[in-house]
């Protein structure tokens, strides 16, 4: 994933001022508690790891699995998204609207912010790092295969890959295609096939092959 890395910073004026501000009041925020001894950077660090990779994208998860069990909720989500997230308790800021995109043998979805990082946080935590970075929003659009081939992520030549723009008003989830070998596994066992960037479309549900021991 070489050339995804780099500075998110720098490319959409509108909304860097406003990112660039954030971003140093915060960094100023954390020195301040960093050199009073409240705060350990390293805990900090911790913290958001957590909500990065382990809270967050588990919301989703469970959102994935129970689409993937029951037939009635994934119609549901698929046309009333956030009233289908929300029934399962899953609500708050940048999630207000969403979509839920499924994944078929057709199409593949992938979803990116192109002006800045827009990202249902409710559902997936907080956005990895690449997410937010330039190289990720402006080839996601242009070279979509590309990318996902970065993600090690190869699909068939006859899948069209649909990408969608997250914006302010609206954000996606992604519903990736049930693994083989997968049938009979409960909700619990789904949930844990499901990882964050096959939410996001950079990757795929795990088999329970590659899960297990
Ligand atoms: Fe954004």
């Amino acid at each position: 994933m070489s050339g995804l890395g780099g500075d998110a910073q720098g490319i959409d004026a509108g909304h860097v001022g406003q990112i660039g501000e954030m971003d140093l009041r915060v960094r100023a925020l954390e020195s301040v508690l960093v050199d009073k001894g409240y705060v350990d950077p390293a805990a900090l660090d911790d913290l958001i790891d957590t909500y990065e990779t382990r809270i967050g994208p588990r919301n989703g998860a469970r959102v994935v699995a129970r689409a993937w069990l029951d037939a009635s909720y994934r119609d549901w989500l698929l046309s009333e998204a956030t009233a289908a997230i929300a029934s399962l308790g899953y609500t708050g800021r940048q999630s207000e609207h969403m979509i839920a995109v499924e994944n078929t043998p057709q199409r593949h979805n992938l979803v990116v912010c192109t002006l800045c990082s827009c990202y249902p946080w409710a559902v997936l935590g907080l956005p990895p790092t690449w997410y937010k970075s330039a190289p990720y929003r402006s080839r996601a659009v242009r070279d979509p295969r590309g990318v996902l081939a970065e993600f090690g992520v190869t699909l068939s030549p006859d899948t069209d890959i649909r990408v969608w723009d997250s914006t302010a008003e609206i954000r996606y989830l992604v519903v990736p295609m049930r693994p083989a070998g997968s049938e009979g596994l409960d909700e619990d066992a789904l949930a844990a096939l499901v990882t964050r960037d096959s939410m996001i479309g950079t990757g795929l549900a795990h088999t329970p092959e590659a899960t297990d021991p």
